[in-house]
């Protein structure tokens, strides 16, 4: 050791480069050199630690070589021969993956790779990576080679040489003890005990690990030598070893071995079952034979580390290291389950676990191999049952004492946390390899083995439905149960099924199922579920794995292995059990839905919900259904059909008796209704749904697409989402076509309000026609408000295609269920027995006679019957003697539904008639008067007195309309008349209370109506005037036996009912309309009175009786009353006879009177919903009746007709009428009788007539009644929308392109001086003591600063290229910064403050939303607001506030001076001329108004100016140091400035209409179609606040105008100091800004808020023309600067006019140079070349004077309300504005006009001019450079602002910024985001770039937009909003192709610029709307 050691320094003494120079020469020689070890020793003695840099550094050196390592690594890469790319990346990568190249799902390219590959036209997505993953490019196991890049692929490296033999021969005798090292490290590190140890060892690590990973990056080659040395078990074996010699070193290996070893044994194997025991990767002991195998026990131990599981990946790659490190993974398989389990972050080891694995396990035969060799899929199946097996408990189903199943505990972390997921992945990732698939499934072992763990899962979460109270903690258990049965049950099923495609896998489809058989027989015995009788009620669990394997597998062994269904069916006695738990889960579906579980919380309408949502329906519902479908048809009917009743109890309800309902005793009163609905829809659920038995995968898609659309419109990714999806499975290649049938695509519009839709799927008119299927519908609407939502748009489509025209509402179009596959009998076979008859009799019979029947019950009842109809073989083998004589009488037992008919023969049973009808002694009956309710509408009120007959009429149907006719009583069969009295109450009408006593008496308390549909009671209180009803006979009981009330005249007369009286008919008409028809609940319970009806919007209002929404209103009540005819008087005794039955003593069991059969009953039905007697006829062609109910009479049409499932009722029963009448000719007879019995001709045709022509004469009534009620409600509507149009007249009406000018504008201005208060509503002037303000809202901006000069809109760089090109330096804001830096050089600041504006950034900017307010009221408002506990959407305290009127956001108000208005009342003497006008001015100025008295207007005044100072930011406010009077002016006129220039902007840039389009067009917005004029329109304000802000502007300003303003007045009029004298020479003074560098526009400003305001326009003319002077020869001055000095010399000679002669460029320009080129202002030389033609030189003139002269004319416009001109053309602004602004008053030619016309002279001819530019040449003396370059620059054309121009594709913007760095902090943010004023890159929420507490993007949202910015957030494509305080998410600017955004980048599609949205963004922008915007604005708090 000793001797090594100076050996080794010796060697290290020749430095690295030469120590490995030797070396490298000692090793290519020796296999063992000697001195390197002897060195290696020392470099790498674990008693050092092992981040030394200085060993790491002698590390890189030796292996180099002799060369530098840079060198090595680069010589190394050079014969890097990989074949794949392998780079390997961690969560939130962005990769790729594309489908058309992809051969496993799991494939994933690196973004280069990609992007070197061809995917053009392929189905890619970019993705953000979430466990991590690694590059898949070159493996052709798993990618098609057509996607590889140019670098990788079996055919890229062919050309690469082989590495030289010596180049790695260092490396290779390195690598081994580098690894050595650390391995060490790890045994070390693995001692303490301490819980972060792995973290901090690896840290520890992390520059060792770095230099590894730096290896493996040099490729192939390098890999090569370190995959070997981790592979190599000799080398392992001799490393580890200890050595003999007694050393340091070998003391420390045994340390370090026993430490290992002590390890080992802390990291146990779940005990495998005994056969295993000899499988290498379940052994007890660990074994390590190589170093990656202790490497990769040390990744699991330290809980996978990210930075040695990046390392273990990196070098997958080579082939036979992948094998390696699979088997090693696998060894220690079993192992990590148990680190899951234990682990305190399992959702990041989970995710690093499947990082790894799925690397391994996506490649086939390596999977195969491991199966093979190392029982991979036991071990997998043995970890998962071993990580459930420690949390099992006792299921508690059925009776818990005699349950002896155990399932695991959904409460424990295992399931919570989803330990499992890795585990589950990595299965179902295997078995995706057909192989090993079928491995799975022919190894009995381990199917046994998986079906006992499914069994664990088997009938968890059990629910114990509470029937007292409700649940304390609701449990979230099922998410944990849900999730588990889809992951671990259902994904594994669909991998597994997706291998039995044909007969050549039977046998192993045959065996899974016996395995699964058993598994589940067992499972029943362990339950002890013995018998299908076994109680299940009041529980369940959804989870049935073993049942749904059963199912799964069952059907595709017949529909896709043609296997006969009995070859996999289970025994019959067995399949009575199996059907029983799914059943249940059906029937607790149900029960949830219907509310009674409702105490059990909302968790398990939760569990309904995940049972049938998309993701889980092919696995749970859908299975459960083929389940019951199978035994449906398997079992015997009858007593399925009974099983099926029973369980959803449902057999109570079938009975005659009219008061069975109520004693119902399982279920609660109030739900018998809804679950008999439920029955109902779910037995046609079960004879309709094809899902499985036999429909195709192309009609199935179809099916679901279109109930996917049927719920609403839908996005394609959310239809891509909601469709249901077996496991992972791609998205089934025909879906585009499939969508393209159904659906029409409605790209995205911008709608006004500035909400943004996505493009949108609508279903096609089709797709209602003939689609839609409600049954379809149910099966799959989570909500059922979906289901409504999709009635209530099949019946808007309908009738607004002219397909329906019925008043009433529709029936769902159920349709008949297509064929089943033939292997299968089909399920409607249920609807062949005679018990399905009997419960339709009783369903019909019930709702006939109105009890608790809705109108979805009838039609579902309607429906089977029709299937049972179509479904019914044409001969019956009965075709016996027709059992329906009609002279037996058939007397059956109530409830007993076997005991109705005799046999199942449909034809028979359709017309037998039952007689009579055993019912049950009537219960005890107790009156919940609770139930009693009255509501109506009152509208409805007066109709109904005034119509009151009618409602009468409705009972004709329901009792028997012939009853008017004696004759037809007593016919046997029914409807119950009572014998002659009946018709006394109608014949001699008594009087009806009038309809107000009636209303009165209605409403009150305790008066209680009852209407059930088909008859009508009026109980309770009765109106005094009614005379007690004559029926005594009836009424006047005496508790002889109760009867129905459709007891016959010969019946015993009934009890009288408690506690009522009888409303004669008279009253009873009198009473609201009966529009319900049905649901009703009729009954003892009902006795003392519920009234319940539907309003005129046919709404139920009653509250017990309608559980759950019908898709219709009530009933189609309009048209049934329409119809009826005229009163029966017949019909009001029998109701009341019914209503005295329900009430009443006990009796003994009785016979009821029934007479009916199903034929007579459904023509009783037809009639009562069609509202005619004997409305059906069945001579009428089914298509014509279809015809006519539709109200589609053409021929062509009713051949359509007949197929068509569009009609209410009465057809829908017409329809079946007509199948049973063609069934055969017994029941055509039979119908023919039924009607003859029921409606008899009658002989007294002309009574009739009459009664028809009263009943017509009161619907004609009633109908305009109607009408009249309706119009006055439309009126009301219309008002309505009228005012709130007015009153809340926002954004979206100026964007809808209303023009506000001519009404608004005029309103304000014209200014009658009388406002509206929005407050108190008061009209009052504004005076000084109670002033009037204006709503605004201050805002500073920076809109104005971001005009640049370039014509064209710069973009957003996407390239290094741009991001150099791209100019900050060009906008106004930069050149003005410029100015005023050399402004303050060189002259005072007092002086140059009053010579320019500032607020082009942080300006102030007020708008308001044109509401008055006193500011009184204001104050009182405000205080409410700060006194409201929750305003969070605004800041009270700092002023803001909702406009009391329109809601809209403001923070100030603007006092209203009482002067305004007073346009023109300022005028002294009308001076004559221009010098007169002058001297005026002047004098105005000297005077500068008093100081205003103090009074509350002042006092508004200083605090609207305190606002307006406070919105904007400090450093935007001055420019200077301290405030100075100047200063301090600068910055109030400038807000003046500000809102002027930015109401031009918002003109487009010009007061020309035209000039704006063009200017926008070249705008580089493709396909923003808009016209110029209406974009200008969306921006400019609705009203405009410029006047009163003048006004307040004005004040202060003339406070602090302590200066002489009056003397720059005379210089720039170029008057004396004396009025009238003659021009002055200018005396220049030192550091006094020249005239000539003034901004006449700050002048104008200045004199405007320093003048009185409402001076006369001849003021305000003169003001303009002096300024125009100026601006003119500040111009050509301007222009002179860049003439070629040649072109200057020529020009200088030009003679000056003579007096009174117009001037002409050509002077000005001789004058200007005259007086100029002494100066040294001209540069000697100067060739610049310029205008070169007189006519340019004028254009460049007038285009410079422009942006004065549109200011100017703004000014005019707003303070005299004149009309702007009419500026057509950019070419005539010019002369229109001088005209407009009196410049020029005379008419000229055209050829004689140019911008020298417009000058005025008040004094002397151009004397002014003259001194102007003598001052100037002054100045230029002084500071030349200066002055040259203030004059050359003085003025500048400046373009619109706008946002910058952003790439067509996103992903241009994506690839450049994401990932990029922060040129701040040089980090790289999590959320990069671009400023899309500046291109900005800012860290979003993050703290490196904060600042003083302010966040990045806040601080620059200041700096860069004063407050207001834009920003692209590159991570998720959305545009953040930052607006003062608060922020939004905007939306997205970049749309797929399908129109959607996609936020967070999730889906990865490519997206496309929408330009519209952009362009929308922008005006918001430049319209300063932001704040208006309909967003979710939430406060940032500078955390942004
Ligand atoms: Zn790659
Ligand atoms: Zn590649
Ligand atoms: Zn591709
Ligand atoms: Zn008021
Ligand atoms: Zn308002
Ligand atoms: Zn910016
Ligand atoms: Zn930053
Ligand atoms: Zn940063």
């Amino acid at each position: 050791m000793a001797s090594n050691s100076i050996a080794a320094h010796v060697l290290m003494k020749k430095g690295k480069r030469g120590a490995a120079a030797y070396v490298h020469a000692d090793c290519s020689n020796s296999t063992s050199p000697q001195h390197l070890n002897e060195l290696l020793d020392v470099l790498l003695n674990p008693g050092k630690t092992i981040d030394e840099w200085e060993t790491i550094d002698w590390c890189k050196w030796l292996i180099a070589g002799g060369k530098t390592p840079d060198e090595f690594s680069s010589i190394v890469r050079r014969y890097d021969n990989a074949t794949t790319c392998g780079l390997v990346w961690t969560a939130n990568f962005v990769a790729y993956r594309c489908r058309t190249c992809g051969i496993s799902p799991c494939m994933s390219l690196c973004a280069e790779c990609f992007q070197n590959g061809n995917h053009a036209g392929h189905d890619f997505n970019m993705f953000r990576s979430q466990a991590g993953g690694a590059c898949d490019c070159g493996d052709t196991s798993v990618m098609k080679e057509t996607g590889f890049c140019d670098r990788h692929g079996p055919k890229a490296q062919v050309n690469k040489p082989p590495a030289p033999n010596d180049l790695v021969c260092v490396a290779e005798a390195v690598m081994p003890r580098i690894i050595l090292r650390l391995i060490q490290h790890l045994r070390e590190n693995s001692k303490s005990g301490v819980s972060d140890v792995h973290i901090v060892a690896i840290q520890d690590a992390d520059q060792f690990l770095t230099m590894l990973h730096d290896f493996s990056a040099m490729g192939a080659v390098m890999r090569r030598v370190m995959t070997g040395a981790l592979t190599n078990p000799q080398i392992y074996k001799n490393l580890t070893e200890c050595p003999v010699a007694d050393s340091e070193y070998s003391s420390y290996m045994e340390e370090s071995q026993r430490v290992y070893q002590e390890v080992l044994k802390s990291l146990p194997n779940p005990e495998p079952p005994d056969e295993y025991k000899d499988c290498p990767s379940l052994q007890e002991h660990l074994v390590h034979r190589t170093f990656l195998e202790e490497l990769v026990f040390w990744t699991v131990k330290f809980e996978f580390p990210q930075k040695v599981v990046c390392l273990l990946l990196n070098m997958l790659p080579d082939p036979d290291y992948k094998e390696a490190l699979t088997q090693a993974f696998v060894l220690h398989y079993s192992r990590i389950s148990l680190m899951l389990e234990r682990s305190t972050d399992p959702d990041t080891l989970s995710n690093r676990v499947v990082h790894v694995s799925v690397q391994l396990f996506s490649n086939e035969s390596l999977a195969y191999r491991m199966a093979e060799r190392l029982n991979l899929l036991h071990v997998m199946v043995i970890s998962l049952k071993y990580m459930m097996s420690k949390i099992l408990i006792q299921n508690s189903l059925h009776d818990p004492d005699k349950n002896f199943h155990y399932v695991v505990d959904c409460g424990r972390q295992v399931m919570k946390e989803h330990c499992y997921w890795p585990l589950v992945s990595d299965l179902n990732n295997v078995l995706s390899h057909r192989p090993v698939a079928v491995k799975f499934m022919s190894d009995d072992n381990l199917l046994e083995m998986w079906f006992s763990f499914l069994s664990l899962f088997q009938g968890m979460n059990v629910n114990q439905r509470e029937l007292t109270q409700h649940v304390e903690f609701e449990p979230n258990t099922y998410y944990a149960a849900f999730s588990a049965e889809l992951e671990a049950s259902a994904y594994p099923m669909w991998a597994l099924v997706s291998h039995l495609r044909d007969s050549s896998t039977v046998d192993l489809t045959k065996s899974v199922l016996s395995m699964c058989l058993a598994a589940l027989q067992e499972w029943l015995e362990a339950v002890n579920f013995t018998h299908p009788g076994t109680s299940d009620e009041l529980q369940v669990s959804f989870h049935l794995p073993l049942h749904r394997y059963l199912s799964v597998f069952m059907c595709q062994a017949v529909r896709q292995q043609g296997v006969p269904l009995r070859e996999v069916l289970p025994p019959r006695d067995l399949l009575a059990l199996i059907m029983m738990h799914p059943l249940r889960v059906q029937v607790a579906f149900y029960e949830i839905l219907s509310g009674m579980w409702v105490r059990n919380g909302l968790q398990i309408k939760g569990q309904a919900m995940t049972y049938i949502q998309c993701n889980f329906c092919n696995s749970m519902v859908d299975a459960d259904l083929y389940l019951l479908q199978v035994c449906a048809t398997q079992l015997p009917a009858e007593a399925f059909l009974c099983t099926v009743m029973d369980k959803f109890n449902v057999l109570e309800w079938m009975s005659l008796a009219p008061y069975a309902s109520t004693h119902a005793s399982f279920l609660e009163g109030e739900h018998d209704a809804p679950m008999l609905e439920s029955c109902l829809t779910f037995l046609a659920t079960l004879m309709s749904v094809r899902t499985n038995l036999g429909v195709s995968e192309a009609p199935l898609s179809q099916l679901e697409l279109v109930t996917l659309l049927c719920m609403g419109d839908k996005t394609h990714s959310q239809l891509i989402e909601l469709m249901p999806e077996r496991c992972s499975t791609a998205q089934s290649r025909d879906f585009e076509a499939v969508l393209a049938e159904v659906a029409d695509y409605r790209a995205p519009n911008l709608e006004a309000s500035g909400n943004m839709q996505q493009g949108m799927y609508v279903p096609r008119p089709q797709v209602w026609e003939k689609l839609y299927d409600p049954i379809h519908v149910l099966l799959r609407a989570v909500h059922r408000r979906d289901f409504q939502t999709s009635m209530d748009r099949f019946t808007e489509y309908v009738q607004q295609a002219g397909k329906f025209r019925g008043s009433g509402a529709p029936w769902p179009p159920f349709r008949p269920p297509a064929p089943c596959h033939p292997a299968y009998e089909d399920p409607q076979k249920l609807l062949r027995s005679r018990v399905f008859h009997a419960a339709a009799f009783v369903v019909l019979h019930r709702a006939v006679h109105g009890q608790s029947v809705s109108e979805h019950v009838m039609a579902l009842t309607v429906y089977l019957l029709e299937m049972a109809v179509a479904s019914a073989e044409p001969l019956d083998p009965q075709s016996q003697v027709c059992q329906a004589s009609h002279s037996e009488e058939t007397e059956v037992t109530d409830k007993d539904l076997s005991s109705f008919y005799s046999s199942d023969w449909l034809s028979s049973n359709l017309r037998k008639v039952i007689h009579r009808v055993r019912i049950e002694p009537k219960p005890a009956v107790v009156f919940d008067s609770s139930d009693s309710e009255i509501e109506w509408e009152g509208a409805d009120l007066g109709e109904a007195a005034s119509s009151g007959p009618v409602l009468m009429l409705e009972l004709g149907a329901g009792a028997g309309a012939s009853d008017e006719s004696g004759s037809s009583r007593g016919v046997g069969d029914a409807v119950a008349l009572v014998p002659g009295t009946e018709m006394v109450p109608m014949e001699s009408p008594s009087p009806s209370p009038p309809p107000s006593a009636l209303a009165a008496a209605s409403s009150s308390e305790g008066n209680d109506v009852v209407a059930v549909w088909g008859e009508m009671v009026a109980v309770g209180a009765q109106p005094p005037s009614t005379p007690p009803p004559p029926a005594p006979s009836l009424t006047a009981g005496d508790g002889g036996p109760s009867r129905p009330g459709t007891a016959s005249a010969s019946s015993p007369p009934l009890p009288h009912p408690t506690g009522t009286e009888m409303v004669p008919a008279g009253a009873g008409a009198a009473a609201p309309p009966p529009h319900v028809r049905t649901p009703v609940r009729a009954g003892p319970s009902g006795a003392q009175a519920s009234i319940a009806w539907a309003g005129p919007s046919g709404q139920s209002t009653s509250t017990d009786v309608v559980p759950v929404a019908t898709p219709y209103p009530r009933l189609a009540r309009a048209r049934r009353a329409d119809v009826l005819p005229s009163t029966s008087a017949g019909r009001k005794p029998a109701l009341r006879k019914r209503k005295q039955v329900m009430p009443g003593s006990s009796g003994s069991p009785d016979a009821l009177e029934v007479n009916e059969s199903i034929i007579s009953l459904l023509l009783k039905l037809h009639s009562h919903l069609a509202g005619t007697p004997d409305s059906f006829n069945p001579d009428e062609p089914e298509a014509a009746a279809a015809a006519t109910a539709t109200a589609t009479a053409t021929a062509e049409a009713a051949a359509e007709a007949a197929e068509s499932r569009v009609g209410d009722g009465p057809f829908f029963l017409g329809k079946l009428l007509h199948r049973v009448a063609a069934l055969d000719a017994f029941c055509r007879e039979a119908i023919r009788e039924a009607r003859d019995r029921l409606w008899p001709r009658k002989p007294e045709e002309g009574e009739e007539e009459a009664r028809e022509r009263e009943a017509r004469e009161r619907e004609e009534r009633r109908r305009r009644a109607k009408e009249r009620q309706q119009k006055l409600m439309a009126e009301f509507a219309s008002k309505q929308k009228e005012f709130m149009e007015r009153a809340m007249e926002t954004d979206e009406e100026a964007l809808s392109g209303m023009d506000w000018r001519e009404e608004e504008g005029a309103t304000l201005l014209a200014s009658k001086r009388d406002y509206d208060c929005v407050i108190c509503s008061q009209t009052t002037p504004s005076t000084e003591d109670k002033p009037m303000g204006l709503v605004v809202l201050v805002q500073a901006t920076s809109v104005l600063g971001h005009k640049r000069r370039s014509m064209d809109r710069a973009p957003l760089p996407t390239s290094d290229e741009e991001r150099g090109n791209l100019r900050r330096d060009d906008s106004l804001a930069s050149e003005f910064d410029r100015r005023v830096e050399e402004l303050n050089m060189q002259f005072d600041s007092f002086s140059w403050q009053l010579s320019v504006n500032l607020g082009w950034e942080g300006g102030v900017h007020v708008q308001t939303c044109g509401h008055h307010l006193h500011l009184d009221c204001l104050r009182s408002y405000l205080q409410s607001l700060r006194s409201q506990q929750r305003q969070q959407s605004i800041a009270v305290d700092r002023g803001e506030y909702w406009c009391p009127l329109c809601r809209q956001l403001a923070n100030s108000v603007l006092p209203l001076s009482p002067q305004l208005g007073e346009c023109a009342a300022v005028v002294r003497s009308r001076p004559a001329g221009l010098p007169a006008i002058v001297t005026e001015v002047c004098n105005f100025l000297k005077e500068n108004p008093p100081t205003p008295m103090s009074s509350s207007l002042v006092e508004a005044m200083a605090k609207s100016m305190e606002d307006m100072t406070n919105s904007t930011y400090h450093k935007f406010k001055q420019k200077s140091a301290s405030p100075t009077s100047q200063s301090l002016f600068l910055f109030v006129s400038s807000i003046a400035r500000t809102n002027l220039e930015v109401e031009l902007v918002q003109r487009g840039g010009s007061l020309c209409q035209a000039a704006s389009t063009a200017a926008e067009g070249s705008g580089a917005l493709p396909g923003s179609g808009s016209p110029g004029a209406e974009a200008s329109a969306l921006l400019t304000p609705k009203r405009s606040c410029i006047v009163p802000l003048l006004h307040v502007l004005a004040m202060h300003a003339r406070l602090l105008a302590t200066w002489p303003a009056w003397q720059t007045w005379q210089k720039v009029a170029g008057a004396g100091p004396e009025p009238d004298c003659a021009p002055l020479a200018l005396a220049p003074l030192e550091r006094q800004v020249p005239l000539l560098l003034h901004d006449p526009a700050a002048l104008l400003t200045q004199f405007i808020l320093l003048l009185p305001l409402h001076l006369d326009q001849t003021y305000f003319s003169c003001v303009v023309k002096v300024l125009y002077n100026l601006l003119y020869f500040q111009v050509v001055a301007q222009l002179s600067c860049h003439l070629p000095e040649a072109e200057r010399a020529r020009r200088r000679s030009c003679p000056e006019p003579m007096p009174g002669a117009r001037w002409s460029l050509d002077a000005a320009v001789a004058l200007v140079v005259q007086t100029l080129e002494h100066s040294q202002l001209y540069l000697e030389g100067s060739t610049e070349s310029s205008a070169s033609s007189a006519g340019d030189l004028e254009m460049q003139v007038q285009q410079l004077c422009l942006p004065f002269l549109r200011l100017a004319a703004l000014l005019r416009h707003h303070l005299y309300e004149q009309p702007l001109p009419d500026v057509t053309t950019p070419q005539s602004e010019f002369v229109r504005l001088v005209y407009y602004l009196e410049l020029v008053s005379e008419g000229m030619d055209w050829q004689h006009f140019n911008a020298a016309v417009a000058l005025n002279w008040a004094y002397g001819e151009a004397g002014a001019a003259r001194a102007w530019c003598e001052e100037m040449a002054a100045f230029a003396h002084r500071s030349q450079v200066s002055a040259r370059n203030f004059l050359a620059e003085q003025h500048l054309l400046w373009q619109q602002p706008r946002l910058l121009r952003l790439p067509e594709l996103y992903d241009r913007i994506f690839q450049y910024y994401h990932r990029r760095q922060c040129t701040q902090c040089h980090s790289v943010p999590r959320e990069t985001s671009i400023c899309l004023l500046c291109g900005a890159l800012v860290c979003l929420r993050e703290n490196c770039c904060k600042q003083h507490n302010v966040c990045e993007a806040v601080q620059h949202s200041i700096d860069c937009g004063g407050g207001t910015a834009m920003y692209l957030v590159v991570t998720s494509s959305y545009i953040l909003v930052i607006r003062g305080k608060r922020a939004c998410l905007w939306g997205s600017v970049y749309l797929d192709s399908f129109g959607e955004e996609d936020r967070e980048l999730k889906r990865g599609k490519p997206l496309y610029l929408s330009p519209g949205r952009y362009q929308l963004l922008e005006q918001q922008w430049l319209a300063h709307r932001f704040d208006h915007t309909s967003k979710k604005w939430v406060w940032h708090r500078d955390g942004l």
